[in-house]
């Protein structure tokens, strides 16, 4: 039997967890329709966890216990959904009307490839040709209504209510990844690993939760189900990083690319625990794991609703930061991922209830 040290707690990205995180991404799971991530987390996690079960709404809840008498209770979440499209009228002829779920910038979709349906039915979001629309048309902001998902006169395969996202295959880019839906199969493929290297300390209680795009609703049970001491959510952030021309600098960036795990102080649904902060940092600092703190400001994860329930819980969130998320396609940086991965089971292998009971 290995020897249980630090070290191993580390888990490495290799060719096997990337295989793993382009499965994740290239599955299609909007909202409300998880189904396709929530079969690859149920496979990977099984063997591992102590218990695995899927809530009602769809989460899945897989718990690794620790030993010792009362072992801190740690909540590790990050969701599987990602925003997208449901069809909501069918026009004839393969054409149908669509409503947005989630974040989803209308400006992002005239033109995209998206896949519809549980089969993956290829189609694209068309619109009016741009160039056959007089000049009040070209300047106008196109709108919801003036775009149609087209998959062609298919009859059967596509039907009102299906779930669409879009058609992006993940790929690597030298020391980059490109996906779709990396927010937040990144933290997805990141608890995995977690839950495959669980310290031996903590009940390791990971939520992989349902609905985060569309209001933190699996989130919500997930945490009054495992009724956690405190909890760690995983997510992947908007990097707004991009070089500036006309200001000196660019001081809104949210986080950046490269510069490791984003840890948050505050945002729009959530000020984190000032003692679980204060941890992670002293946990890079002393591990030499670069890390970023993300610019308080708006946005909102799962943390939003875990920190909330039963009688309050301690939340924390870290982020892989990242570029055009909600979009056709994200940008990471590998090492980012790897860092935070450092960061986390690093943390959670050192952590006790010692850090609830300091100051704030
Ligand atoms: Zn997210």
């Amino acid at each position: 039997m290995a020897i249980l040290t630090e070290k191993n707690h580390l888990p490495q990205i290799g060719e096997e967890q990337l295989k793993l995180l382009e499965r994740l991404s290239n599955a299609v799971a909007v909202s409300g329709d998880e189904g396709e991530v929530r079969k690859i987390v149920l496979e990977e996690v099984r063997p591992h966890a102590d218990e695995v079960k899927v809530d009602a709404l769809g989460n899945v809840l897989a718990i690794k216990h620790g030993s010792g008498e009362r072992p801190l209770r740690v909540m590790l979440a990050a969701h599987m959904d990602e925003v997208g499209l449901m069809l909501t009228y069918d026009d004839g002829d393969g054409i149908y009307r669509f409503d947005t779920l989630g974040g989803v910038s209308i400006s992002d979709l005239p033109a995209k490839a998206v896949w519809v349906g549980k089969n993956h039915v290829p189609g694209v979001i068309g619109l009016k040709p741009w160039h056959l629309g007089n000049t009040d048309e070209q300047k106008k902001p196109v709108g919801l209504d003036d775009l149609r998902i087209d998959v062609g006169p298919v009859s059967g395969k596509v039907k009102v209510g299906d779930w669409a996202t879009f058609a992006t295959t993940f790929t690597q880019l030298g020391p980059s990844l490109r996906g779709k839906a990396l927010d937040d199969r990144l933290g997805v493929a990141t608890l995995i690993e977690l839950v495959k290297h669980a310290p031996p300390q903590i009940d390791l209680l990971a939520a992989f939760t349902v609905q985060e795009e569309i209001a933190l609703r699996g989130a919500r049970v997930a945490a009054y189900s495992l009724n956690p001491d405190m909890a760690i959510v995983l997510d992947s952030t908007p990097a707004y990083d991009l070089p500036v021309w006309d200001v000196d600098e660019n001081v809104r960036y949210n986080s950046k690319l490269g510069a490791g795990p984003a840890i948050y102080i505050a945002d729009s649904s959530t000020l984190h625990d000032p003692r679980l902060v204060r941890y992670l940092i002293e946990t890079a600092e002393e591990h030499g794991i670069p890390y970023q703190i993300r610019q308080p400001g708006g946005g909102g994860n799962d943390a939003g609703v875990i920190h909330k329930q039963r009688l309050g819980v301690p939340s924390v969130s870290v982020s892989v930061p990242g570029r055009y998320h909600h979009s056709p396609a994200a940008i990471v940086r590998l090492s980012d991922w790897q860092y935070t991965m450092d960061l986390v089971a690093t943390a959670l292998f050192n952590i006790s209830s010692k850090i609830l009971e300091g100051d704030r």
